[in-house]
């Protein structure tokens, strides 16, 4: 049993002070230290001799580990040229990616406070990897192909990889399944994807609506998917539209990704099917999508996350920085509140949806936590300035283990 007393604690509503914690894989009690000493006489005291901050770790909602290699090759400013460039570059970038730059990807993400993630597979070159990492793992198989001719095949692909995760699933790491896109997936093969993830209670996540192009398609099969979908794939209309796409998945909760774009029917949709958006901030704004208006979100009591997306569509994984990106995209959001609307993003309402038992610092929570060093004594603007500054993580816990400076 270790107890930590820090100067204060973050929760969903702001800073606690003059409690400390006491676990052990999992938080065993909050209470002030006093009580914890008496009730835990053989427990571990850590304590700072500067002011620190004890909270949850980070979890990073959507990531693409597969294309980590990306630095300066992929284009940026418009979603359709950034696509063309992915369809150009899109094998020696895998290629690229080998274990080792998977390895540094996910130790990069950990460095940075991410405790666990959710990381969508086009391929599965990313499942040892991620089998392998300490933190929690959502490991989402995609489907993806509009024609219907293919459709068996690749479902049959989609399957194969499905099983080969199963395969290595242990606690701490669970298959799911991704749906890549309206634009990008027949509906037999979204239906039959969904089923099989309903049979096997798998979370699902799709994109939906990132970018004007997409939003053109969908609506009227214009705009600058069309050269794309009638030269690379002789075909001139949209597999789904944004409504009936949603529709597949009236009965199936989901992490929906960027959301850019959606109406207010859309919303209405998204809020009656209990599905959670995926907000990506920078790769949103390097990809020309412009920025989601998370207040329509919240007038519909849709819940929302913040993710960084790959690499492939930002130069970090790290979840401070996109907080403190978003925190300025979305000026006209009361400050105080959004900070902490964005940690809980991350942390208490990330894990919710990823089905974890951490992402809050509370009793019989799993002890993923971060305690981090910093230069004021804690007041209510703390959590702002946790997006603000960068403050030095003294220990990153993962069931309640020590992970920084530890090898994976
Ligand atoms: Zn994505």
């Amino acid at each position: 049993m270790t107890i930590i007393n820090p100067s204060a604690l973050l929760t969903p509503d702001g800073i606690v002070t003059g409690m400390a914690v006491a676990f052990d894989n999992t938080v065993r009690a909050v209470a002030p230290k006093a009580q914890l000493l008496r009730d835990y006489p053989d427990a571990d005291l850590l304590e700072h001799d500067r002011p620190t901050l004890l909270m949850p770790g980070l979890v990073n909602a959507h990531v693409h580990l597969e294309f980590s290699a990306n630095k300066t090759t992929l284009k940026y400013g418009s979603f359709i040229e950034w696509l063309y460039s992915v369809i150009e570059h899109r094998e020696s970038l895998i290629d690229a990616c080998d274990r080792d730059c998977l390895d540094r990807t996910v130790r990069t993400m950990l460095e940075n406070g991410i405790t666990a993630f959710g990381a969508i597979s086009s391929h599965g070159t990313d499942l040892e990897a991620a089998a392998a990492a300490p933190q929690k793992v959502v490991f989402f198989n995609e489907v993806i192909g509009s024609q219907a001719a293919m459709a068996d095949a690749l479902y049959a692909d989609f399957v194969t990889r499905l099983e080969a995760s199963e395969a290595l699933r242990r606690r701490g790491f669970h298959p799911a399944v991704a749906i890549h896109s309206p634009y990008s997936v027949h509906p037999a093969l979204i239906k039959k994807a969904l089923q099989l993830a309903r049979t096997r209670d798998l979370l699902t996540t799709a994109h939906y609506l990132e970018s004007p192009a997409e939003r053109d398609w969908l609506d009227r099969n214009e705009g600058d998917f069309k050269p794309f979908f009638n030269d690379l794939l002789q075909q001139s209309y949209a597999v789904n539209d944004a409504r009936s796409f949603l529709e597949l998945f009236a009965e199936q909760p989901t992490l929906m990704t960027h959301v850019v774009h959606a109406s207010d029917d859309e919303l209405s949709l998204l809020a009656a099917g209990g599905h959670t958006v995926i907000h990506c901030p920078v790769s949103n704004r390097l990809l020309g999508n412009g920025a989601i208006d998370l207040a329509a979100l919240q007038r519909h009591g849709i819940g929302w996350l913040t993710g960084t997306d790959g690499l492939s569509s930002n130069y970090t994984l790290d979840l401070f920085e996109e907080m403190k990106i978003a925190l300025f995209m979305h000026s006209g959001a009361p400050l105080e509140r959004l900070a902490q609307q964005l940690l809980n993003s991350v942390t208490v309402d990330a894990a919710n949806a990823l089905r974890l038992n951490c992402g809050r610092i509370a009793e019989g929570k799993d002890a993923d936590m971060l305690w981090l060093e910093l230069d004021h004594e804690p007041h209510p603007q703390t959590p702002l300035h946790l997006l603000l500054r960068r403050y030095p993580l003294l220990q990153i816990y993962i069931d309640g283990i020590p992970r920084k400076g530890a090898r994976s």
